[in-house]
């Protein structure tokens, strides 16, 4: 018995320390990461489905790690969550994205809205609002051309603290856009009580239009509720062009996917605006 007990105990100390140390070293690459300018940004198009032109980018976190290789958002942001990292990591994202959006005005390319991934740890912090209105100033970025995205599911769950900071930011000019929507619990009615600008359907309702299509995909109703609301709809994980037919005959304003491009490099994405591309 006492062997087996032992056994037991063996097993669940080494997965645990194991998870446990993984977690720590992670935390810490993480952190020297941030320091050591790990981290990129890359954009991905949002392109206007009434007239095929580049309207924005949405910024997505890349990093690569000299002791880890390249580490996808997903494995780490929820980490960073956890360790309150992604404050500091946050905070890079917000200015580094404000920036480069500034810059395309500074060179005479027009003006594309960047849309960046908040966290509701962010968002939560005393100083968010005045870090975000820094970000502007310091940018000399439009606050109409600053869209901050928030997830459905996170939005909800912090309801009441969130929604007076929404309200601010919004009559600042700043757009929010619900991210993911579709997947989280807002009923109707929350949803007419959030000053937000976009919805973005999640890409599960995209990827179940198949080559045929599906009638049945929630998609098109996803749009006319936003278009009761006034909101601007996107369409985010458009691959094919199956999908990219449907999401225009279901008038979703905005369509982002791998079909239009994949997130570029900000060296990509310059020559990209300079070709003026029409899609
Ligand atoms: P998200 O905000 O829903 O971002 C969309 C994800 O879908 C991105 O993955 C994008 O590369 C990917 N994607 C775009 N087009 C297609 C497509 O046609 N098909 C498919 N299958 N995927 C497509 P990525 O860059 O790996 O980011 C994953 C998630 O990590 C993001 O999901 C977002 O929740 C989070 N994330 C990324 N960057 C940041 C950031 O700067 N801050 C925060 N807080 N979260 C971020
Ligand atoms: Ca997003
Ligand atoms: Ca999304
Ligand atoms: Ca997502």
């Amino acid at each position: 018995a006492k062997e087996a007990g032992k056994g037991k105990y063996m097993v669940f100390d080494q997965s645990f320390l194991q998870v446990f140390n993984e977690r720590v070293n992670l935390e810490k690459y993480l952190r020297q990461g941030l320091q050591n300018g790990e981290f990129q940004l890359f954009y991905q198009p949002q392109v206007s489905v009434r007239n095929g032109h580049i309207t924005g980018f949405e910024a997505l976190i890349r990093w690569n790690s000299p002791e880890l290789g390249f580490v996808s958002p997903l494995s780490f942001i929820k980490i960073a969550e956890d360790s309150r990292l992604i404050i500091p990591i946050g905070e890079w994202v917000l200015f580094r994205a404000c920036a480069f959006a500034s810059s395309f005005q500074e060179e005479g390319y027009g003006k594309f809205k960047i849309s960046v991934n908040i966290s509701v740890i962010q968002m939560l912090q005393d100083d968010f609002i005045d870090m975000v209105m820094r970000a502007l100033e310091d940018t000399g970025l439009e606050p109409d051309l600053l869209e901050l995205e928030i997830t459905e599911t996170l939005i909800m769950e912090s309801f009441d603290a969130l929604i007076p900071k929404l309200a601010f930011l919004r009559s600042k000019g700043i757009q929010i856009a619900l991210d993911d929507f579709g997947t989280g619990y807002s009923s109707l009615g929350s949803l007419q009580d959030m000053p937000i600008t976009t919805l973005k359907i999640d890409k599960t309702f995209i990827e179940q239009v198949s080559d045929e299509g599906d009638p049945r995909s929630l998609a098109k109703a996803i749009v006319l509720i936003g278009r009761k609301m006034g909101l601007k709809v996107v369409a985010e994980g458009v691959e094919t062009e199956q999908q990219m037919k449907y999401v225009k005959r279901a008038k979703c304003d905005m369509i982002q996917g791998y079909y239009i491009s994949k997130p570029l490099s900000e060296e990509d994405t310059i020559q990209l605006i300079r070709s003026k591309k029409v899609y």
